[in-house]
């Protein structure tokens, strides 16, 4: 199993992430190219003369070209919290190439206010950025740049007349006014995140109460059908005793009694797992196919052997997930597979491949197959394939399938079949996963 190291999100959070990131970038952008526009107005307009502006101008449109393509490339380097500061170095770099084409870090000292832009820019990229170390940045930015004038190896151009031009006083106050209302723009960002966070604890709040309930219900219907169903089937056993002498038809009709009472007491059992397994909180890690699949096989092993099957671990890419309930949907399936493969000639096959961001999981048989118009139906709670002409093999209680969907979907997966009678099965499940192998534990539901 590959070892989980800080530095990433869970596997349900970069899609939500990465889009938050790229609303913030292209914000970046736009405030570049506004900068550019104020500059070069105030210049046309002679309000302000930057004897140096060519050389702003490819600076800003390097700021504006920069933003854009990590817009667009969010969903790449957004999980790692530090590539945030990285975003926001490559930012204040370009601010204090501007300032120092504009006049250095005295002359236009007061654009030093445009720094404050990218510390509160980070934390609207990713609300757990912290502000101080891109304000360090920003200052050591700034002071290098200070440093540079004071050691002499840049000579800062004057750009401000002296005594200041009344001109220039509206530049500096328009500026300001600009400036502060980006910083505004993206406080409100961060309260409309933080009262969608808190709308959203509510609601999680609520839903885990309401679960809660579920589950204590479920307990006690489940406890209290037990008790009912064991007398059914206790009393059918003594009927059946030869103590009792019972001809030939009734006892036909109390084995189908004590049948019936078993297969409900199965699916008292089924649904207590449903409820069980799917709500147990766990960590998503990675997990390895192969791990993932021995406690099956251990546990079917008599099973295998009895049906002469042969299982096949084909290929194990990592599986990003948690991995008793993965344990869990593989076992289910193999089960399953070991179920309806064919006497002396069973062939199953398990394979984990990685497929772009996502690893795709498959679980094939040549087993009896199962009708089309039966696809959909057999992953929901008490669904079945019918009996008929499918090899006489005696059937479960249809919810193993449902609780394989529950934690697929609660891992941010799909998963399917693609089968048809007499050509065996094929479940499929996709799985989301970070895509490079720096991932840590992430707490769950
Ligand atoms: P159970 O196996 O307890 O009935 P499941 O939810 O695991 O419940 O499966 C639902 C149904 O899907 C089964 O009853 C069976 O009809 C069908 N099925 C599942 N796996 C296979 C398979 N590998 N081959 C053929 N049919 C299958």
């Amino acid at each position: 199993m590959a070892e989980a190291s800080p530095g990433v999100t869970s596997a349900n959070e970069p899609r939500d992430l990465a889009a938050q990131a790229r609303g913030a970038a292209l914000i970046g952008a736009g405030a570049w190219t506004l900068f550019l526009a104020f500059i070069v107005l105030a210049h046309a307009l002679g309000l302000m003369h930057f004897p140096q502006l060519a050389r702003m101008a490819a600076v800003f449109a390097a700021a504006i070209g920069v933003n854009l393509l990590l817009a667009v490339t969010t969903h790449r380097w957004i999980r790692w919290r530090v590539s945030v500061y990285g975003y926001e170095a490559l930012n204040a770099v370009f601010v204090t190439l501007v300032l120092a084409y504009a006049g250095g870090s005295v002359q236009l000292g007061i654009v030093f206010v445009t720094y404050g832009f990218f510390v509160v820019h980070g934390g609207a990229m990713r609300s757990d950025a912290s502000p101080f170390v891109t304000a360090s940045i920003c200052g050591m930015a700034y002071a290098t740049l200070a440093a540079t004038e004071a050691a002499g190896w840049l000579t800062p151009t004057p750009v401000l007349h002296d005594p200041v031009r009344a001109g220039e006083r509206v530049v500096f106050v328009a500026f300001g006014l600009i400036a502060l209302n980006y910083l505004a723009l993206y406080a409100q960002r961060m309260r409309t995140l933080a009262t969608s966070n808190a709308t959203l604890s509510a609601k999680a709040r609520a839903l885990e109460a309401n679960r809660q309930e579920l589950e204590q219900f479920v307990y006690r219907v489940t406890h209290d059908l037990k008790t009912p169903v064991n007398n059914v089937l206790l009393f059918s056993d003594r009927l059946l005793d030869p103590e009792y002498a019972l001809g030939e038809a009734a006892r036909t009709r109390v084995e189908r009694i004590r049948q019936i009472a078993e297969h409900a007491e199965n699916m008292i059992a089924d649904l207590w797992d449903f409820v069980q397994i799917t709500s147990q909180p766990e960590h998503l890690t990675w997990c390895d196919l192969t791990a993932l699949v021995a406690p099956a096989l251990q546990t079917l092993q008599a099973q295998i052997e009895a049906k002469g099957a042969r299982v096949t671990i084909v290929g194990a890419a990592p599986i990003w997930g948690r991995s008793k309930k993965l344990g869990h949907v593989v076992a289910n399936l193999l089960g399953n597979a070991v179920r309806y493969v064919p006497d002396d000639r069973g062939e199953i096959d398990l394979l984990a491949v990685a497929e772009g961001v996502e690893t795709r999981i498959t679980v094939r048989d040549n087993g009896i197959g199962i009708p089309e118009e039966y696809h959909r139906h057999i992953f929901e709670l008490y669904g079945r394939a019918p009996e008929a002409g499918r090899g006489g093999v005696p059937q479960g209680t249809g919810v193993g399938l449902a609780i394989v969907k529950r934690i697929v979907e609660e891992h941010g997966g799909t998963v399917w079949v693609e089968s048809s009678p007499g050509s065996g099965s094929c479940f499929v499940i996709r799985l989301p996963r970070p895509d490079t192998g720096r991932a840590r534990s992430e707490p769950v539901l």
